[in-house]
Protein backbone atom coordinates (compact mmCIF):
# COMPACT_ATOMS: atom_id res chain seq x y z
CA UNK A 1 0.00 0.00 0.00
CA UNK A 2 1.15 3.54 -0.53
CA UNK A 3 2.16 5.53 2.32
CA UNK A 4 0.71 9.10 3.12
CA UNK A 5 4.07 10.79 1.51
CA UNK A 6 4.44 8.32 -1.48
CA UNK A 7 0.69 9.57 -2.34
CA UNK A 8 1.42 13.11 -1.69
CA UNK A 9 4.91 13.19 -4.16
CA UNK A 10 2.92 11.21 -6.73
CA UNK A 11 0.14 13.85 -6.85
CA UNK A 12 2.59 16.61 -6.87
CA UNK A 13 4.75 14.99 -9.83
CA UNK A 14 1.66 14.73 -11.68
CA UNK A 15 0.06 18.05 -10.74
CA UNK A 16 2.17 20.74 -9.78
CA UNK A 17 2.22 23.80 -11.82
CA UNK A 18 4.80 24.63 -14.08
CA UNK A 19 6.68 28.10 -13.02
CA UNK A 20 10.11 29.21 -13.98
CA UNK A 21 11.51 29.12 -10.72
CA UNK A 22 10.71 25.19 -10.95
CA UNK A 23 12.93 24.40 -13.70
CA UNK A 24 16.35 23.73 -12.17
CA UNK A 25 16.41 27.15 -10.67
CA UNK A 26 19.38 28.51 -8.92
CA UNK A 27 19.65 29.50 -4.92
CA UNK A 28 18.84 32.78 -5.89
CA UNK A 29 16.20 32.05 -8.37
CA UNK A 30 14.96 30.15 -5.40
CA UNK A 31 15.11 33.14 -2.79
CA UNK A 32 13.67 35.91 -5.30
CA UNK A 33 10.67 34.15 -5.87
CA UNK A 34 9.99 32.65 -2.44
CA UNK A 35 9.95 36.52 -1.13
CA UNK A 36 7.95 37.57 -4.84
CA UNK A 37 5.40 34.88 -3.32
CA UNK A 38 4.98 36.22 -0.33
CA UNK A 39 3.25 39.09 -1.84
CA UNK A 40 1.09 37.94 -4.73
CA UNK A 41 -0.10 35.12 -6.08
CA UNK A 42 2.21 32.65 -8.59
CA UNK A 43 0.61 33.42 -11.81
CA UNK A 44 1.37 37.48 -10.99
CA UNK A 45 4.83 36.57 -9.45
CA UNK A 46 5.85 34.72 -12.90
CA UNK A 47 5.93 38.45 -14.94
CA UNK A 48 7.65 39.83 -12.06
CA UNK A 49 10.46 37.21 -11.67
CA UNK A 50 10.90 37.39 -15.54
CA UNK A 51 11.61 40.78 -15.75
CA UNK A 52 14.01 40.95 -12.29
CA UNK A 53 15.63 37.92 -13.76
CA UNK A 54 16.40 39.83 -17.07
CA UNK A 55 17.23 43.18 -14.82
CA UNK A 56 19.42 41.52 -12.06
CA UNK A 57 20.52 38.13 -13.53
CA UNK A 58 22.75 37.26 -10.76
CA UNK A 59 23.13 38.01 -6.95
CA UNK A 60 25.76 40.04 -7.69
CA UNK A 61 24.08 41.77 -10.63
CA UNK A 62 21.42 42.67 -7.86
CA UNK A 63 24.31 43.68 -5.32
CA UNK A 64 25.71 46.49 -7.76
CA UNK A 65 22.26 48.16 -8.38
CA UNK A 66 20.66 50.94 -7.09
CA UNK A 67 18.47 50.93 -4.27
CA UNK A 68 16.04 53.00 -7.07
CA UNK A 69 16.63 50.42 -9.45
CA UNK A 70 15.60 47.72 -7.40
CA UNK A 71 12.35 49.51 -5.77
CA UNK A 72 11.25 49.98 -9.50
CA UNK A 73 11.71 46.42 -10.16
CA UNK A 74 9.41 45.41 -6.86
CA UNK A 75 6.90 48.54 -7.99
CA UNK A 76 3.44 47.49 -7.65
CA UNK A 77 4.41 44.34 -5.37
CA UNK A 78 3.75 46.14 -2.11
CA UNK A 79 5.42 45.91 0.75
CA UNK A 80 8.64 47.64 -0.46
CA UNK A 81 10.75 46.88 2.74
CA UNK A 82 10.83 43.45 1.25
CA UNK A 83 13.06 45.55 -1.81
CA UNK A 84 14.98 46.56 0.34
CA UNK A 85 16.19 43.75 2.62
CA UNK A 86 16.77 41.66 -0.82
CA UNK A 87 19.20 44.52 -1.45
CA UNK A 88 20.33 45.20 1.42
CA UNK A 89 21.03 41.09 1.66
CA UNK A 90 22.36 40.62 -1.35
CA UNK A 91 24.83 43.06 -0.41
CA UNK A 92 25.85 41.12 2.30
CA UNK A 93 25.83 37.57 0.73
CA UNK A 94 29.31 38.35 -0.89
CA UNK A 95 27.94 36.51 -4.65
CA UNK A 96 26.54 33.16 -2.35
CA UNK A 97 23.53 32.39 -1.26
CA UNK A 98 24.27 31.41 2.42
CA UNK A 99 23.94 27.72 3.24
CA UNK A 100 23.74 27.73 6.58
CA UNK A 101 20.59 28.13 8.48
CA UNK A 102 22.42 30.49 11.39
CA UNK A 103 23.73 32.24 8.47
CA UNK A 104 20.83 32.66 6.62
CA UNK A 105 19.27 34.09 9.88
CA UNK A 106 21.01 36.69 9.80
CA UNK A 107 20.42 38.37 6.74
CA UNK A 108 17.68 41.38 6.43
CA UNK A 109 14.21 39.68 5.52
CA UNK A 110 14.76 36.40 6.12
CA UNK A 111 11.87 35.00 8.51
CA UNK A 112 11.44 31.28 9.51
CA UNK A 113 9.43 31.13 5.93
CA UNK A 114 12.17 32.31 3.75
CA UNK A 115 14.82 30.50 5.63
CA UNK A 116 13.21 26.99 5.48
CA UNK A 117 12.57 27.77 1.89
CA UNK A 118 15.85 28.45 0.97
CA UNK A 119 17.52 25.49 2.75
CA UNK A 120 15.00 23.22 1.07
CA UNK A 121 13.87 24.36 -2.43
CA UNK A 122 17.78 26.03 -2.83
CA UNK A 123 19.87 23.65 -0.83
CA UNK A 124 18.06 20.73 -0.39
CA UNK A 125 18.28 20.20 2.87
CA UNK A 126 15.90 18.48 5.55
CA UNK A 127 13.56 21.80 6.15
CA UNK A 128 10.36 23.11 7.22
CA UNK A 129 9.30 25.94 5.25
CA UNK A 130 5.73 26.64 6.72
CA UNK A 131 3.56 29.45 4.85
CA UNK A 132 0.25 29.88 4.84
CA UNK A 133 -0.45 27.25 2.62
CA UNK A 134 1.23 24.75 4.95
CA UNK A 135 0.16 25.44 7.85
CA UNK A 136 -3.77 24.85 6.38
CA UNK A 137 -2.59 21.48 5.07
CA UNK A 138 -1.31 20.40 8.80
CA UNK A 139 -3.76 21.72 11.03
CA UNK A 140 -6.02 20.01 9.27
CA UNK A 141 -4.13 17.01 8.73
CA UNK A 142 -3.83 16.74 12.80
CA UNK A 143 -6.62 18.96 13.48
CA UNK A 144 -4.68 21.12 15.87
CA UNK A 145 -2.67 24.10 15.42
CA UNK A 146 0.09 23.43 17.78
CA UNK A 147 3.74 22.74 16.11
CA UNK A 148 2.73 22.80 12.99
CA UNK A 149 6.37 23.43 12.23
CA UNK A 150 7.27 20.64 13.93
CA UNK A 151 5.19 18.52 12.33
CA UNK A 152 6.20 19.26 9.04
CA UNK A 153 9.68 18.37 9.50
CA UNK A 154 8.38 15.13 10.93
CA UNK A 155 6.80 14.63 7.61
CA UNK A 156 9.70 14.70 5.69
CA UNK A 157 11.42 12.31 4.38
CA UNK A 158 15.28 12.05 4.39
CA UNK A 159 15.13 11.40 0.48
CA UNK A 160 14.36 14.18 -1.56
CA UNK A 161 12.57 16.58 1.44
CA UNK A 162 12.41 19.23 -0.64
CA UNK A 163 9.90 17.64 -2.83
CA UNK A 164 7.58 16.69 -0.42
CA UNK A 165 8.00 20.12 1.11
CA UNK A 166 6.80 21.67 -1.94
CA UNK A 167 4.65 18.94 -2.77
CA UNK A 168 2.39 20.48 0.65
CA UNK A 169 2.78 24.03 -0.41
CA UNK A 170 1.27 22.93 -3.87
CA UNK A 171 -1.42 20.79 -2.04
CA UNK A 172 -2.08 24.12 0.33
CA UNK A 173 -2.44 25.88 -2.74
CA UNK A 174 -4.51 23.94 -5.52
CA UNK A 175 -6.43 21.31 -2.86
CA UNK A 176 -6.16 21.93 0.86
CA UNK A 177 -7.56 25.55 -0.06
CA UNK A 178 -9.96 27.64 2.21
CA UNK A 179 -12.68 25.77 0.94
CA UNK A 180 -11.41 22.18 0.71
CA UNK A 181 -11.57 19.78 -2.43
CA UNK A 182 -11.38 16.79 0.19
CA UNK A 183 -12.39 14.15 -2.65
CA UNK A 184 -8.89 15.42 -4.83
CA UNK A 185 -7.04 14.84 -1.82
CA UNK A 186 -4.19 12.28 -1.54
CA UNK A 187 -4.03 12.76 2.46
CA UNK A 188 -7.80 12.10 2.28
CA UNK A 189 -7.03 8.68 4.34
CA UNK A 190 -5.18 10.28 7.44
CA UNK A 191 -6.84 13.70 7.61
CA UNK A 192 -8.23 14.18 10.82
CA UNK A 193 -9.93 17.15 10.36
CA UNK A 194 -11.43 15.37 7.23
CA UNK A 195 -12.96 12.43 9.32
CA UNK A 196 -14.36 14.52 11.59
CA UNK A 197 -15.78 16.88 9.75
CA UNK A 198 -14.26 19.43 10.93
CA UNK A 199 -12.26 20.52 8.30
CA UNK A 200 -13.97 24.28 8.72
CA UNK A 201 -12.34 24.97 12.58
CA UNK A 202 -8.93 25.18 10.72
CA UNK A 203 -6.97 27.36 10.75
CA UNK A 204 -8.82 29.24 13.13
CA UNK A 205 -9.73 32.78 12.31
CA UNK A 206 -7.68 35.43 13.79
CA UNK A 207 -9.17 39.16 13.77
CA UNK A 208 -8.14 41.13 11.38
CA UNK A 209 -6.06 44.67 12.28
CA UNK A 210 -8.69 47.55 11.88
CA UNK A 211 -7.93 49.33 8.60
CA UNK A 212 -7.45 53.22 8.77
CA UNK A 213 -8.84 55.36 6.46
CA UNK A 214 -7.30 58.23 5.12
CA UNK A 215 -8.38 61.12 2.59
CA UNK A 216 -5.75 63.37 0.66
CA UNK A 217 -5.20 65.69 -1.63
CA UNK A 218 -2.33 65.18 -3.72
CA UNK A 219 -0.64 68.59 -6.01
CA UNK A 220 0.91 67.29 -9.05
CA UNK A 221 2.49 70.74 -9.74
CA UNK A 222 3.81 71.25 -13.14
CA UNK A 223 6.48 73.69 -14.31
CA UNK A 224 8.20 73.71 -17.78
CA UNK A 225 7.93 69.98 -18.49
CA UNK A 226 9.16 68.88 -14.63
CA UNK A 227 7.33 67.96 -11.78
CA UNK A 228 7.73 68.34 -8.01
CA UNK A 229 7.93 65.08 -6.10
CA UNK A 230 9.82 64.06 -2.73
CA UNK A 231 11.56 60.78 -1.89
CA UNK A 232 9.73 59.10 1.42
CA UNK A 233 12.19 58.62 4.11
CA UNK A 234 13.54 54.88 4.78
CA UNK A 235 11.51 53.53 7.59
CA UNK A 236 8.56 54.72 6.97
CA UNK A 237 5.46 53.21 5.67
CA UNK A 238 6.37 54.14 1.69
CA UNK A 239 10.26 54.47 2.40
CA UNK A 240 12.04 54.99 -0.06
CA UNK A 241 8.97 55.53 -2.62
CA UNK A 242 8.71 58.93 -4.57
CA UNK A 243 5.34 60.77 -4.04
CA UNK A 244 3.73 63.53 -5.54
CA UNK A 245 3.11 66.21 -2.36
CA UNK A 246 0.19 65.71 -0.46
CA UNK A 247 -1.98 66.50 3.07
CA UNK A 248 -4.67 65.63 4.35
CA UNK A 249 -8.32 66.36 2.92
CA UNK A 250 -9.01 69.28 5.09
CA UNK A 251 -5.98 71.09 5.25
CA UNK A 252 -4.27 73.79 2.91
CA UNK A 253 -1.19 73.90 0.50
CA UNK A 254 1.45 75.48 1.95
CA UNK A 255 3.80 76.12 -0.66
CA UNK A 256 6.99 78.92 -1.41
CA UNK A 257 5.55 78.46 -4.64
CA UNK A 258 3.61 80.92 -6.89
CA UNK A 259 1.57 78.90 -8.57
CA UNK A 260 -2.09 78.34 -10.54
CA UNK A 261 -4.54 75.80 -9.99
CA UNK A 262 -5.04 74.19 -13.25
CA UNK A 263 -7.99 71.31 -12.73
CA UNK A 264 -8.95 68.38 -10.49
CA UNK A 265 -8.54 64.63 -11.52
CA UNK A 266 -11.00 61.58 -10.50
CA UNK A 267 -10.25 60.21 -6.79
CA UNK A 268 -8.25 56.93 -6.62
CA UNK A 269 -8.77 54.69 -3.95
CA UNK A 270 -6.25 52.11 -3.25
CA UNK A 271 -5.18 50.09 -0.30
CA UNK A 272 -1.54 49.61 1.11
CA UNK A 273 -0.37 47.59 4.51
CA UNK A 274 -3.32 48.18 6.67
CA UNK A 275 -4.41 51.40 5.22
CA UNK A 276 -7.39 52.13 2.43
CA UNK A 277 -6.76 55.38 0.70
CA UNK A 278 -8.58 58.37 -1.35
CA UNK A 279 -6.61 60.58 -3.06
CA UNK A 280 -8.27 63.66 -4.57
CA UNK A 281 -5.22 64.56 -6.99
CA UNK A 282 -5.12 68.32 -8.31
CA UNK A 283 -2.90 69.70 -10.95
CA UNK A 284 -1.40 73.28 -10.07
CA UNK A 285 0.86 75.07 -12.51
CA UNK A 286 4.48 76.89 -10.81
CA UNK A 287 5.49 80.19 -12.51
CA UNK A 288 8.92 78.63 -12.27
CA UNK A 289 11.39 75.37 -10.28
CA UNK A 290 11.76 77.40 -7.45
CA UNK A 291 13.31 75.11 -4.48
CA UNK A 292 11.19 73.74 -2.07
CA UNK A 293 13.08 72.18 0.68
CA UNK A 294 12.77 68.14 0.85
CA UNK A 295 11.56 67.85 -2.71
CA UNK A 296 13.26 68.24 -5.74
CA UNK A 297 12.19 69.13 -9.50
CA UNK A 298 12.08 65.70 -12.18
CA UNK A 299 11.29 65.96 -15.69
CA UNK A 300 9.20 64.14 -17.36
CA UNK A 301 10.99 61.84 -18.99
CA UNK A 302 13.10 60.92 -15.91
CA UNK A 303 10.09 60.76 -13.64
CA UNK A 304 8.78 57.88 -15.48
CA UNK A 305 11.70 55.60 -13.95
CA UNK A 306 11.34 56.68 -10.67
CA UNK A 307 9.69 53.80 -8.20
CA UNK A 308 6.51 55.19 -7.22
CA UNK A 309 4.13 54.72 -4.12
CA UNK A 310 1.21 52.94 -6.12
CA UNK A 311 -1.42 55.57 -5.77
CA UNK A 312 0.49 58.32 -6.82
CA UNK A 313 2.04 55.98 -9.69
CA UNK A 314 -1.46 55.96 -10.94
CA UNK A 315 -1.44 59.66 -11.09
CA UNK A 316 1.59 60.58 -12.71
CA UNK A 317 -0.07 57.89 -15.34
CA UNK A 318 -2.81 60.07 -16.18
CA UNK A 319 -1.15 63.22 -15.64
CA UNK A 320 1.79 61.68 -18.51
CA UNK A 321 -1.25 60.77 -20.49
CA UNK A 322 -3.25 63.79 -20.56
CA UNK A 323 0.00 65.82 -21.13
CA UNK A 324 0.96 63.37 -24.45
CA UNK A 325 -2.77 63.12 -25.62
CA UNK A 326 -2.36 67.49 -26.04
FE1 LIG B 1 -7.13 19.32 3.32
FE2 LIG B 1 -9.27 17.80 2.87
FE3 LIG B 1 -6.87 16.94 2.20
FE4 LIG B 1 -7.54 17.09 4.73
S1 LIG B 1 -8.46 15.77 3.18
S2 LIG B 1 -5.60 17.74 3.86
S3 LIG B 1 -8.81 18.92 4.73
S4 LIG B 1 -7.96 18.72 1.33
Amino acid sequence: MLSMIDALKNWFLQEKRDFPWRNNPTPYEVWISEVMLQQTQASVVVGYFHRWMKKFPTLSALARASQDEVMKAWEGLGYYSRARNLHAAAQLMQGKVPTERTQLEQLPGFGPYTVGAVLSFAHHQKAAAVDANVKRVISRLYASEEDITGKTESLLPEKQPWVVMEALIELGALVCQKKPRCHECPLQKECRAFKQGITDLFPSKKKMAPITKLERRVAVIGSRGAYLVRQEEVGKVMGGLFLFPYVEKKDDWDFPLEMKFITHLPPIEHGFTRYRAILFPEVWQAKNQQEVEGHRWVSKLEIKDLPFASGHRQILQKVLHASTAH
